[in-house]
């Protein structure tokens, strides 16, 4: 089954597109819809300025303004990866928890190749000491 893609990036907590040596990453988790009015979705409360205040600890419906604890959203969402295994060249698709492990001493999302089933990882973000 083909995962669903998001049509913006206003729709994803989460996304990332980047290449590795021999494989290529395409990751992105959507906003969880608000379980109250189900008609918003939950994303982090916005600052004076428009800004989403990414260090809140907890996540607001946009639409009603319900809030939940950011374990409790965070917990429910699932990381969608499109790849290219970096092993064996396989493309396809997989989720994961939202959940980082430390996998090769690093945080980062792990997911498994379908067809070598060796593990990949999606690193955290490091924006500053990109190269
Ligand atoms: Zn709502
Ligand atoms: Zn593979």
């Amino acid at each position: 089954m083909a995962l669903k893609r998001p049509q913006s990036m206003d729709e994803c907590v989460y996304f990332t597109n980047r290449t590795t040596e021999t494989g290529r990453i395409m990751a992105w988790v959507f906003r969880k819809e608000c379980p109250k009015c189900k008609n918003g979705i939950m994303g982090k409360p916005i600052k004076k300025g428009g800004k989403p205040d990414k260090k809140a600890d907890h996540y607001v419906c946009y639409k009603c303004s319900y809030e939940e604890p950011n374990s409790q959203v965070e917990d429910s969402l699932t990381v969608n990866v499109d790849y290219k295994c970096q092993h064996c060249g396989n493309t396809g698709e997989a989720t994961t928890p939202y959940q980082r492990k430390t996998f090769e001493g690093v945080p980062s999302y792990v997911f498994e190749c379908g067809k070598c089933h060796k593990k990949g990882k999606i690193a955290e973000d490091s924006p500053d000491s990109e190269k």
